[in-house]
C-alpha cells in the first residue's frame, strides 16, 4: 500500500520533462496528465515523438543510404514475391477445401 502512495507522490513531484524541452512539469491527478508548472496548462511536449515514429527514426538511423537504396530496389521485388506466395496459399486452401469436400462426398 505504501509503495502505491509513494509512487503517486513521485509522479506528482515537479520535474523537468524527460523529453528535454526544458519545461518543468508535474502530474495532475484531476486531468490525468502532465501540466506545466509555470503555465498550469496541460503539457503537450514539442519534443515528444510517437512510438511508431521513434521506431521509424531508429530504423532509418541504423541503415545507411546505401542500404536504403538496396531496400528501395528490393522492396518491390519482395512485394511481388509476397503476392505470389499469397496466391499459392489461396490455391492450397482451395485445394484443401476440394479434398475435404471430396472426402465428405465419399463418406
Ligand atoms: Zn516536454
Amino acid at each position: 500500500m505504501e509503495t502505491i502512495s509513494n509512487n503517486q507522490k513521485d509522479k506528482q513531484a515537479e520535474k523537468a520533462c524527460k523529453y528535454g524541452c526544458s519545461k518543468i512539469i508535474k502530474w495532475d491527478l484531476s486531468q490525468n496528465a502532465y501540466i506545466e508548472v509555470d503555465t498550469k496548462q496541460r503539457h503537450r511536449c514539442a519534443n515528444w515523438v510517437p512510438k511508431k515514429q521513434q521506431a521509424l527514426n531508429s530504423f532509418s538511423h541504423t541503415i545507411s543510404s546505401e542500404q536504403l537504396r538496396y531496400v528501395d530496389t528490393v522492396a518491390p521485388v519482395l512485394l511481388e514475391i509476397l503476392s505470389v506466395v499469397r496466391n499459392i496459399e489461396q490455391l492450397m486452401q482451395e485445394l484443401n477445401t476440394e479434398t475435404i469436400e471430396k472426402k465428405s462426398e465419399e463418406q
